[in-house]
């Protein structure tokens, strides 16, 4: 059987107090239960209200960590402060930490092994560039991201990898079907080889311009485990209509 699938959301730089009311409404729709678990990743100043207004029924998590416990990293958050916030997950490794800070595969290797320290979810992100795609290195790329990135203390419970190709991202544009499932098997495998079977377990989201009106045709794709969602996630009515695909 296949994971149960998880709708993550990414608020990024985006949301004031004000919006923390579209995680009641997200909590209002899931109070019946959905066909997926739901997460959102709100920016940390809103993470505590998310969280009381999620009343349980959706994950609230954060969008980075430090490597380190404590000490001094001046404005910098460790992932045991988030799992004391009562936060379940974190994002590691999106390619705009990547891009905007220069993080690289042993940083978000350390981060995820700080996230599994504190007992948090670790979303890993993973994701080729245009021109690497272009230049046919695409598979190449996202493999060895995967295995620098990946820590081993990776379980099914404890990681979420989250395939992005960096293209994607913000522009309307995705993959084919069958590139997508390209690259979601290749990414099957290669936990099966490092992991064994529990790798049939661990969660692989696809993330890119995921949309009410691309849903059905990217979440059913075999090992497609659910999304990672940046802009649609930002507004319940968008995000629900991402959710619903699994009704
Ligand atoms: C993201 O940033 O993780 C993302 C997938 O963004 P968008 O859905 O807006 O492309």
């Amino acid at each position: 059987m296949p994971p149960k699938p998880l709708i993550a959301g990414n608020w990024k730089m985006n949301g004031l107090t004000a919006d923390v009311r579209e995680i009641g409404t997200l909590a209002q729709a899931l109070k019946d239960g959905a066909g997926c678990d739901v997460a959102v990743f709100p920016p940390l100043t809103l993470a505590a209200a998310a969280r009381e207004k999620a009343g349980g029924l959706l994950w609230i998590g954060a969008q980075d960590c430090h490597t380190k416990e404590s000490g001094a990293h001046t404005g910098d958050i460790s992932a045991a402060m988030l799992a004391d916030m009562g936060l379940q997950g974190v994002i590691v490794g999106h390619s705009e930490r990547r891009q905007d800070h220069g993080e690289r595969d042993s940083d978000v290797r350390l981060k995820a092994l700080a996230a599994h320290r504190a007992g948090l979810c670790a979303i890993i992100c993973v994701g080729e560039t245009r021109a690497e795609r272009e230049a046919g290195q695409a598979e190449a790329v996202v493999l060895g991201q995967l295995a620098a990135s990946v820590p081993e203390s990776a379980v099914p419970g404890n990681t979420v990898i989250a395939y992005e190709p960096v293209w994607a991202i913000g522009t309307g544009l995705t993959p084919t079907q069958d590139d997508i499932a390209a690259m979601h098997g290749t990414l099957r495998r290669a936990l099966t080889d490092r992991f064994g079977p529990a790798a049939a377990d661990m969660r692989l989201l696809y993330g890119g311009s995921v949309k009410p009106a691309n849903a059905a045709e990217i979440l059913p794709i075999t090992d497609v485990d659910g999304a990672l969602v940046g802009g649609a996630s930002l507004r319940a009515e968008d995000f629900l209509g991402i959710i619903r695909a699994y009704d």
